[in-house]
């Protein structure tokens, strides 16, 4: 056992100061609360839980800077226009590419209190579309990052068919493209290796019977889809299906907390509410929906009726849990015209924004991985993020405002108050620094330079 004691610990009961923590041999907290441990070894700051991030697209990270301007044939810039900057860069990546850079996005993840991600992990074949000789090289790869970096995984191969409802694939789509049972052997084949779910890309690229025919044939563990994150999208379902997607996916795919439902921006206050009541997760991602002009979601309504939401970094355009929190409020504050819309008075868990925000995110999260992460509890996976007390953004602060300054105020772009970071009882991130950054940015950098000369 490994004892700590912090002079801050957030409790799924509140705060404790100080709290003591024991670590257990395999990773997992033996125990957590205010009863003093003797020889504890002091942590300086706030600890609190690690926050999965419940979408990424490691690779998209070599994209930043390079899909900021009017792309040649378009007359205006949407995720469309995006998406075929997009395509160019990943029809060049090879699988040491892959490799270096989903490094450098889980490092980043790290650094700025992401404990586990879900990879949404969709390039599975050969720039020319044939198989790689070991059909789940690029997963493997994803893997190997996630191990050099230590960061909790939880791996989503991409079933990927067609290029629109009734549409073939576009040619640019070839490296996606697996029928079921490729799709399932890879699901197999990584099933040892790391927590594994499914993930059909959305109902634009999943033809209705292929889906039903996966869930079938995989009836348990998570299960991912991107799903309304463009009104274009929405009505090529009405028009092709006879409903919303979200709309579809209630009535017809058995929606239930297994489900994340990758944005949900454009749905109904009904669909809203049948996520709710299903217990699925939103699978918000507000700055890469506000970089790709997508919307945004209603929270104020989801979260009153007890709908379950997270966060993911998606595109990787900016990797911060607590910018994201941030966008997400700024989000809603600029629809509604109010401040601290998802507050309720009267108790410390629920009147502030920060709070209540980074609870439901962690929680949401922790459910969307299906790992044992999520919170600081007896039988969990011990996931710590200390956030720094002398960094100038939460100096000043308490238990009582402290998540309130770091998501408003210390992200990333604030002066990163993340100090040390643990995934599974082991220090991956101390004092700023990871064992392995030079190594990982050297690759990094070696890949940017070469795909953007
Ligand atoms: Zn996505």
């Amino acid at each position: 056992m490994t004892a700590y004691r912090a002079d801050h610990l957030l409790l799924d009961t509140g705060w404790v100061s100080p709290g003591y923590i024991d670590v257990a041999p395999d990773g997992t907290i033996a125990t957590a609360g205010p009863l003093l441990i003797e020889g504890a070894e002091p942590i300086a700051g706030y600890v609190i839980p690690g926050m999965p991030n419940l979408h990424s697209h490691a690779f998209h990270r070599g994209l930043v800077g390079y899909v900021d301007r009017l792309a040649p044939g378009f007359a205006v810039e949407t995720l469309w226009s995006w998406r075929e900057a997009m395509y160019r860069f990943m029809l060049a990546l090879d699988p040491d590419d892959m490799e270096a850079l989903a490094a450098q996005a889980y490092l980043d993840m790290l650094r700025s209190g992401f404990t586990s991600v879900a990879e949404f992990h969709y390039v599975h074949r050969q720039p020319d579309g044939r198989p790689y000789a070991n059909p789940a090289e690029m997963s493997e790869r994803i893997v190997a990052a996630a191990r050099t970096v230590g960061i909790g995984l939880t791996m989503l191969p991409v079933l990927y068919a067609s290029g629109g409802i009734g549409q073939p694939p576009l040619h640019e789509q070839r490296r996606f493209l697996l029928d079921l049972d490729g799709y399932l052997s890879l699901v197999e084949t990584l099933r040892p290796q790391v927590m594994v779910g499914i993930a059909p890309h959305s109902l634009r690229a999943v033809p209705a019977d292929l889906l039903l025919r996966l869930l079938r044939a995989v009836p348990e563990g998570p299960v991912h889809i991107h799903a309304a994150e463009r009104t274009e999208e929405v009505e090529e379902c009405r028009a092709g299906l006879g409903a919303a997607p979200v709309e579809w996916l209630l009535a017809k795919a058995g929606l239930d907390r297994r489900w994340t439902l990758v944005h949900a921006t454009h749905v109904t206050d009904a669909e809203r509410e049948g996520m709710a009541r299903a217990g699925a997760i939103a699978g918000l991602c507000p700055l890469t929906e506000a970089n790709l002009g997508d919307g945004r979601f209603r929270l104020r309504g989801y979260h009153r009726a007890g709908g379950r939401f997270g966060i993911g970094s998606d595109s990787n355009t900016l990797i911060s849990a607590a910018d994201e929190l941030r966008m997400l409020e700024y989000g809603q504050r600029l629809h509604h015209r109010l401040r601290n819309v998802v507050v309720t008075p009267g108790d410390e868990a629920t009147e502030s924004p920060g709070r209540v925000l980074f609870d439901g995110a962690r929680r949401g999260g922790a459910q969307s991985l299906a790992q044992p992460v999520g919170a600081i509890a007896p039988g969990l996976r011990a996931d710590l993020v200390v956030l720094d007390d002398e960094a100038p953004a939460l100096l000043g602060q308490t238990p009582r405002t402290v998540l309130d300054a770091w998501v408003i105020s210390g992200g990333m772009a604030g002066g990163n108050p993340v100090r040390d970071v643990m995934v599974g009882g082991r220090w991956v991130v101390r004092d700023r620094h990871h064992e392995a950054e030079d190594t990982i940015r050297a690759r990094f950098a070696t890949v940017m330079r070469r795909h953007h000369p």
